[in-house]
Parts: C-alpha cells; sequence; structure tokens
C-alpha cells in the first residue's frame, strides 16, 4: 500500500497498487445455477436482514431475493461504467422531474434472464415468485404520462446499449396512495422507503453543493477580466443514489441517479450551542423539504417557490456531476457538446440551460460566446404539453430572491436573443413582447419554454399532431424563426413491461407464432397478421384475454366488493383525472344507457363494464367531483335491479404502473377520448392497443398515428378534429344550444342535475353541471352525439365476437411502431448523435449446468 493520503470523501478511485483476488462465478453472489441462487437467498436472508426461516416476515423474504438479483446486477453494472469510463463515449442525460419506473425485481428478473431459475429456486424453498413480487412497494416519483416515458426511455436506452443516465430527484414521498372513501379521493402520504428500497446505493462520495438565495457581485480578476460572483444566502448538499437499469438480455447496465438534498451542516452549532435545539436543527429540516415530496399536479404548473427550488436542486446537481465526469477525461470543454447531449423532459429541468451557462462562465471562466455555443449544442427540449395552464413560468421576483445570478443570465440570453430577433424582423414590435423570455405587463415573469426554445439545438413534440400544433401556434414564432430546430418523435411504451411482463401469456403465444425478435423488434409483431384468419390462434388469443378479464373480475371483487360479468364487454378508461381527457364524457355515455333502460327495462343492451382508475391532484376541485359522480353513478347503476347487472361501473382505487399491468391486458375497449388538440400524445392508448384493445377515440395526440397503423376499419373514431375545435371555438360555442337541441342529452344532464345520485347532498354535482352547461371548455356537449353513436357501433361490433377478435389480434400485430426503442433511435439519429457500445464480458460455460454464465471483471 502506498503511504498517499486520501480525502475520504474523494470520487477518485485509487488506481495503484491495489489488487483483489478474482471474484469467483460460482460465488453466491454471482452464480445463476438454481442450486447457487437458493444459496445465495439464504445467505442474504441471514446476513443482510438478520433473519431465517423460524423469524422472517414475507417482506423479508422479498429483501432477501432483491439483494440476490442486484448481487447479479452488480459486475454488470461496474462493467458498463467503466467500459463508459474508458471509451470516452458520448453520453445521454435524460432530466426529468419524474420517473415513474414501476416495481423493480420482476423487470429485473427479465431483463437479466433469471424469471425462471429464481422461480424454481423459491419453489424448492417452499415460496412463491409472485407473491414476493407483489410486496414491493411501487416507487410512484411521478405523476402520469411524463414521468413514465421516461422510464420506458430508460429501458430502451439500456436495451439499445446508449450510454445514458437518467437524472432526477429522489423524493422522500412519490405520488400519494389513492384511497375512495365514501366515494371520494384521499390523499396518503406514500412512505415508499419506509421499509428501505434494496435497489438503490447511496454515494456520499459524489455529493455537490447547490446554492440558493443571495445576491451577486462584479469584480476584476487577476487578469482585469470583469466577471462575476454568487454569493449566496443559502447552501444544500445533494447526495445521488443510484439505481441500476439493466438492458434485456445484454449485459449493458445504465444508472437512474436520483438526488436526495440535505443540509451542508448537519447542525447550526452556534444556535446550538445558545440552546436553541429545535432552532438548530431547522436548517436541515428546511434543506431536506426540498426533495421531500412529488408535487402531484400533471399538466399545470402552480408557481410556488419549493417547486422551483426542486428544479433547480436536481438540475445544479445533474450538471455538476455532468461536468466532474466529463473533467476525468478532458482538460478542456472543447468537446463538451460532443460527449454530452442533455436532454429536457419538458420545461422542468429547463433551468439546467441559464445552470450550465453560469458554470462555464463564471466557474471555468469560458467566454459567453464560447458558452452559449456549448449550451446550444448541447441541450435539446422535448415539449410535452398544449395546455396553457402547464407553460412554466416563474415570477420574476420570486427568481431574483431564489437564483439571482440565473436571472441576470437569463437577462442577457434574452436581450442577444431579441437583438436577433429585431434583426430579422424589423420594427416588429408585437413580435419581441411574444417571444421575450419576460412576460412584461403588470407582474413579470420568467418564461420556461421560450428560455429552453432559445437555448437547445432541437425543439420536439411528442406525436404528429402534437409537433404540428406547436409550430403553428404554441411556439409558431419560434417555429418562423428556428424552423430547422423542430421534429418531432412521437412517443413509445417499453414492450418489456408492458407485454412481455404484464401478459406472458400472451407473449408465450405470439412467440410460439413468430419467435422471440418482437421482444426487440417490436415490428415484427406484423407477422402475427397471418393468423388473425387462423380459428385455433384466434381461440387461444381470446382465451387469454378472457383469463385477464378473469383475474380482473376477482380483483375487483376483494377490492370493491362489486361482482362483475367476465363475458361483458370492459370498456376501461385509466389514465390521471383531468377535465380535457373527459372521464365526464364516459360517464354521460353511462347513463345515457342508464335511461335507457329506465325507460324500457326490457331493452337489448350489451352488457358492459365500465372501468375507471386514475388519481386527481390534490386541490383540483372539478376532477375530485368527477370521481364522485363517477361513483355516485356506479352505486345507482350497479344496484338498479331494472339495470339486472347488465352496466355495471366500477372506479379502481390507487392507479399505478403495478395495477396498470393488470388492467391493460383485461380490456376490450381503450377509452382515449380527450378533446381534440389536447392530449399531446397519450401512452396508455398505446399499452391498450398492444395488448388488443380496440380504441374509441378522437384525432388527437398519437390516436391519429395508433389508427392509421391498425387501419380505420379496427378503431372506434368520434368527434370533432382539433381544427373543428379550433374553428368552433373562434366561432363562440354555446353549449346551451346543444343541450336545448338533444333530447338525449338532456335527459343526461338533468338526471344529474336532479340529485338522484346523490340524495343526501342533491346539489352536490351542481358545480359540474354548471360548468357544462355554461362553459364545457373541453366541448363534451359538442360531441356528445358523436360518442354515444360511435360507443353504440362498438357495442354492435362486439356481438360479432368473432370479427371482434380479428380486429383485436390486428391491433397487436399492428402497434409495432409504439415502441419506445423507435423513438429513443429517433432521438439517437436526430438528436443526440449517439452510437450504441456493446458491454464485453467473458464468457464462458459452467460446465455442469450447461449455462452460460458471465464473469465478472478484473478490478481495476
Ligand atoms: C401509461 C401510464 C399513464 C399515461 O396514460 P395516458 O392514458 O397516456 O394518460 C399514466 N399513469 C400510469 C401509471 C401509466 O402507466
Amino acid at each position: 500500500m502506498n503511504n498517499q493520503v486520501f480525502e475520504p470523501n474523494s470520487d477518485q478511485p485509487i488506481q495503484s497498487n491495489v489488487c483483489l483476488p478474482e471474484i469467483k462465478v460460482e460465488d453466491d453472489r454471482t452464480g445463476m445455477t438454481v442450486e447457487t441462487l437458493k444459496r445465495a437467498f439464504a445467505d442474504n436472508l441471514y446476513y443482510i436482514q438478520g433473519k431465517n426461516e423460524f423469524l422472517a416476515t414475507p417482506y423479508d423474504y422479498y429483501m432477501a431475493l432483491a439483494y440476490t438479483v442486484r448481487d447479479r446486477l452488480l459486475h454488470r453494472w461496474i462493467n458498463t461504467a467503466t467500459t463508459y469510463l474508458q471509451k470516452e463515449v458520448k453520453t445521454v442525460y435524460y432530466l426529468s422531474a419524474e420517473f415513474l419506473m414501476g416495481r423493480q425485481l420482476s423487470n429485473n428478473l427479465l431483463n437479466l434472464n433469471m424469471y425462471d431459475r429464481v422461480c424454481q429456486a423459491l419453489e424448492e424453498s417452499g415460496l412463491k415468485l409472485d407473491d414476493l413480487i407483489a410486496l414491493e412497494p411501487e416507487p410512484g416519483l411521478g405523476n402520469g404520462g411524463l414521468g413514465r416515458l421516461a422510464a420506458c426511455f430508460l429501458d430502451s436506452l439500456a436495451t439499445l446499449e446508449i450510454p445514458a443516465v437518467g437524472y432526477g430527484i429522489r423524493y422522500e414521498f412519490g405520488i400519494f396512495d389513492q384511497r375512495i372513501e365514501e366515494g371520494a379521493q384521499v390523499e396518503h402520504p406514500d412512505k415508499w422507503l419506509r421499509f428501505g428500497n434494496p435497489w438503490e446505493i447511496r454515494r456520499p462520495e459524489l455529493t455537490v453543493t447547490v446554492k440558493l438565495g443571495g445576491h451577486t457581485e462584479g469584480y476584476h480578476d487577476e487578469k482585469g477580466q470583469y466577471r462575476v460572483r454568487w454569493i449566496p444566502d443559502r447552501k444544500v448538499l445533494g447526495t445521488p443514489y443510484d439505481t441500476p437499469v439493466p438492458g434485456y438480455h445484454n449485459n449493458t447496465v445504465n444508472s437512474l441517479r436520483l438526488w436526495r438534498a440535505g443540509a451542508s451542516e448537519e447542525f447550526n452549532f452556534q444556535v446550538f450551542d445558545s440552546g436553541d435545539y429545535s432552532g438548530a436543527v431547522t436548517d436541515k429540516i428546511f434543506s431536506e423539504n426540498i426533495s421531500k415530496v412529488l408535487y402531484p399536479n400533471d399538466n399545470t404548473s402552480q408557481g410556488q417557490q419549493l417547486r422551483l427550488e426542486q428544479q433547480y436542486f436536481f438540475v445544479s446537481c445533474s450538471l455538476q456531476d455532468i461536468i466532474n465526469t466529463y473533467r476525468r477525461t478532458h482538460r478542456n470543454f472543447d468537446q463538451f457538446h460532443e460527449k454530452v447531449a442533455i436532454q429536457l423532459n419538458d420545461t422542468h429541468p429547463s433551468i439546467g440551460i441559464a445552470e450550465l451557462m453560469r458554470l462555464l462562465i463564471d466557474k471555468y471562466k469560458l467566454g459567453w460566446n464560447r458558452a452559449w455555443y456549448i449550451t446550444k449544442h448541447t441541450f435539446g427540449y422535448t415539449n410535452h404539453t398544449l395546455l396553457s395552464e402547464a407553460l412554466e413560468r416563474w415570477h420574476v421576483r420570486l427568481f431574483e430572491r431564489l437564483l439571482p445570478r440565473h436571472l441576470e443570465i437569463i437577462y442577457e440570453i434574452n436581450h442577444r436573443f431579441l437583438e436577433q430577433v429585431k434583426v430579422k424582423y424589423p420594427g416588429d414590435g408585437e413580435r419581441l413582447q411574444r417571444m421575450s423570455l419576460i412576460e412584461e405587463g403588470g407582474e413579470k415573469f420568467v418564461r420556461m419554454a421560450h428560455l429552453a426554445c432559445v437555448g437547445s439545438h432541437s425543439i420536439n413534440g411528442v406525436a404528429a399532431l402534437h409537433t404540428e400544433l406547436l409550430k403553428e401556434r404554441v411556439l409558431h414564432d419560434f417555429y418562423e424563426m428556428f424552423p430547422e430546430r423542430f421534429n418531432n418523435k412521437t412517443n413509445g411504451i417499453t414492450p418489456r413491461r408492458w407485454l412481455l411482463l404484464s401478459n406472458p401469456q400472451l407473449s408465450n403465444l405470439i412467440t410460439e407464432k413468430i419467435g422471440d425478435s418482437w421482444v426487440t423488434h417490436l415490428q415484427d409483431l406484423q407477422k402475427l397478421e397471418a393468423f388473425a384468419d387462423d380459428p385455433e390462434f384466434r381461440q387461444r388469443f381470446a382465451t387469454i384475454k378472457q383469463q385477464h378479464k378473469q383475474e380482473l373480475v376477482d380483483y375487483i371483487l376483494l377490492f370493491n366488493d362489486v361482482e362483475v360479468d367476465p363475458n361483458s364487454l370492459f370498456d376501461v378508461q385509466v389514465k390521471r383525472l383531468h377535465e380535457y381527457k373527459r372521464q365526464l364524457l364516459d360517464v354521460l355515455y353511462i347513463i345515457t344507457l342508464y335511461n335507457r333502460i329506465k325507460r324500457n327495462p326490457g331493452i337489448e343492451i350489451l352488457p358492459r363494464t365500465f372501468i375507471f382508475a386514475g388519481k386527481a391532484a390534490p386541490g383540483y376541485y372539478m376532477a375530485k367531483l368527477v370521481i364522485r359522480l363517477i361513483n355516485a353513478v356506479a352505486k345507482v347503476v350497479n344496484n338498479d335491479p331494472d339495470v339486472a347487472g347488465r352496466i355495471k361501473v366500477v372506479f379502481m382505487e390507487g392507479f399505478s404502473v403495478s395495477l396498470g399491468q393488470k388492467i391493460y391486458p383485461a380490456a376490450n375497449l381503450s377509452e382515449q377520448i380527450s378533446m381534440a388538440g389536447k392530449e399531446a400524445s397519450g401512452t396508455g392508448n398505446m399499452k391498450f392497443a398492444l395488448n388488443g384493445a380496440l380504441t374509441i377515440g378522437t384525432l388527437d395526440g398519437a390516436n391519429i398515428e395508433i389508427r392509421e397503423a391498425v387501419g380505420a376499419d379496427n378503431f372506434f373514431l368520434f368527434g370533432l378534429t382539433a381544427q373543428e375545435v379550433y374553428d368552433l371555438k373562434s366561432r363562440g360555442y354555446n353549449p346551451m344550444d346543444y343541450y336545448h337541441s338533444n333530447a338525449q342529452l338532456k335527459e343526461v344532464i338533468d338526471r344529474i342535475a336532479s340529485g338522484e345520485f346523490c340524495p343526501e347532498h342533491p346539489d352536490l354535482f351542481k358545480p359540474i353541471v354548471d360548468s357544462l352547461l355554461y362553459k364545457d371548455e373541453y366541448l363534451l356537449f359538442a360531441d356528445y352525439q358523436s360518442y354515444i353513436d360511435c360507443q353504440d357501433r362498438v357495442s354492435h361490433a362486439y356481438r360479432d365476437q368473432e370479427n371482434w377478435i380479428r380486429m383485436s389480434i390486428l391491433n397487436t400485430a399492428r402497434t409495432g411502431k409504439f415502441s419506445s426503442d423507435r423513438t429513443i433511435r429517433e432521438y439517437c439519429q436526430d438528436i443526440w448523435q449517439v452510437e450504441p457500445i456493446t458491454i464485453d464480458i467473458e464468457e464462458y460455460v459452467q460446465e455442469e449446468a450447461g449455462l452460460k454464465v458471465t464473469k465478472p471483471p478484473l478490478h481495476i
């Protein structure tokens, strides 16, 4: 050992005389035989959980298994990191305030190709794998589609062997647990870390400091150059926690690196010495608040200081970390944008543009132009919404208080940008106002989407229509100025989680017929078209759907205490509760059916089960009231003897990735009924179609592309187009006209208004009725008749089961385009310019088992 002195928290590995023995493959931490797995499991139970079979709880078994799997990820993980370092690869950094990963154990077993062996090892130990998988608390570090997209992207990046890191926040409390009490949503804190998280590794040596508040000062450096320094009044520490992200059946294991906030000094001793113990810990508490809880708003910006602190915190940590990584192998910033691609998942991390400028100029002393060139060539921006309430704007006053240096930098970016605009459009003062990064007129705001557009070389929407609407409307001025920056990247979903893991029965059937290439080349599902008319295949396809429906029936009986007919049409709308998504339109159809039955109880009606799930933002009054309406309608309809069980309505509580994995495969009909021009893409629509549900939908988001792919005959289309919505609103829309001219609609609204769905509070749903009659912002009335007619076509079509199954098969066969692998390939080629790097791990055959076992790498 040399006698060099090391900083205890140095992040530099010791390169010198360390020489460790090779890790052996038959080792309990790496071996893949069933025998080794059993031994490793028992060992982890004993030495990590401190339990034996007489003391262990089910959760102890889960933890022991999780550690057994993690051990087998580690040498691939280490090897991946080493390869990236040594090859100086270009790396994608995906910055996202949300990652909705879903359960890890099952996914890791799948991607590591050890599901069956672990299943056997547990069985021989007297345990059932599925029982342990179900014990894992889901890390709900996201709200909905945006966070889930980030998780699908990580899976695809690792599967495509792209060097990539996901950066985000390690919220101590994720999205709240939703429970339904007396028909209403009640939020409970999500204590997902309560029993420890076996998948993360804390990296205290990589802790970074983040400044907040204070003021700036100008000074002249030794060379007489004018510079600015930022004197903060607070400092917060960011400590990374890494979670492995394995690719499917390859050796790549990328990282999800989430930051936790902590106080820069554990105690303020001055305060402590003066006897104020609790005062001494307030700093700690305030600092830790930053990563305490996920904001539970989907598609809305609240403008809270803590939210801006969260965003800046994780972005600053991540950029410092990216620069530290880069500087291990580079002496200057000349190649930064050639080695680093940073993608902004919406505007939440867009402060990164000002932060990278600050770091390059103030800390690393680059000139403005050089720093700006590097910044622009590093960042890409993905827009996720067309809703104006979701566009982030921060009060200039708040910005000044929290990030005074960034505000100066943003002003300078804005000044230079507006000069450019003036040159291109002389005398167009209105355009200057529209495009400015600062919104003027009364209270001033920083417009984060404008910052993201100006500071990125790429701006993309997430479905073809969405990108067109960005170019035509939301970001039209920027499109005129920088047309070459705009591009579309239609979203996708990972087939590993959303077919292989959630629907193993269908996966096996598909693989039996066409081989397993579809798992990584989803377009190969096309080959299934040949079986759409094969009676045996149809039969098996239908049986699998029926099995999933039966499982959901059992689940609903257990949790909702509602008996559901497994042969009824399962009509499903699961997604965040939002007015633009129009869950309420679905309810109007249910009441329409109910009215028909009440008028004529003997009427022929197709039995349907309406299944809803989804969380509403806790402060979103209307969305929460819609949940109450669904449950109120459910109570009446489910128990009315006239209905005689032909219609059931169920609201399943606690929608999550795990619940989605049970629901999507059991659906017959997928409700994608947003007002055209509002849903940027949707990804739930893709999960349903892949699992053989037919869509009833508007021409919105990716629905348009799904319809193109599966064929208009295999898709139930209704409603106004985005253009028609726009024109109708421009003409002046009056919902009352529809109410008075459509008797069926009037009857539905009158029934809600009558109070009969809630006799105890007859006025409960008046706000819903009023909002429809007097405003109807999302044009439910305008689309009502078209929707009802379309639903009636669905009922008719479902009666022809043979044809329905055929359409269902064609939906699965033709949704290959919607793999997130395809999306990620497009990002790689068009935006990031990154190439795959195969991770080589020496392999040899472990004789007695006949299994290929990967050998861990030599220590560096
Ligand atoms: C896929 C998914 C979503 C997105 O659903 P949309 O229908 O596209 O809004 C939201 N939440 C969860 C848990 C999901 O898995």
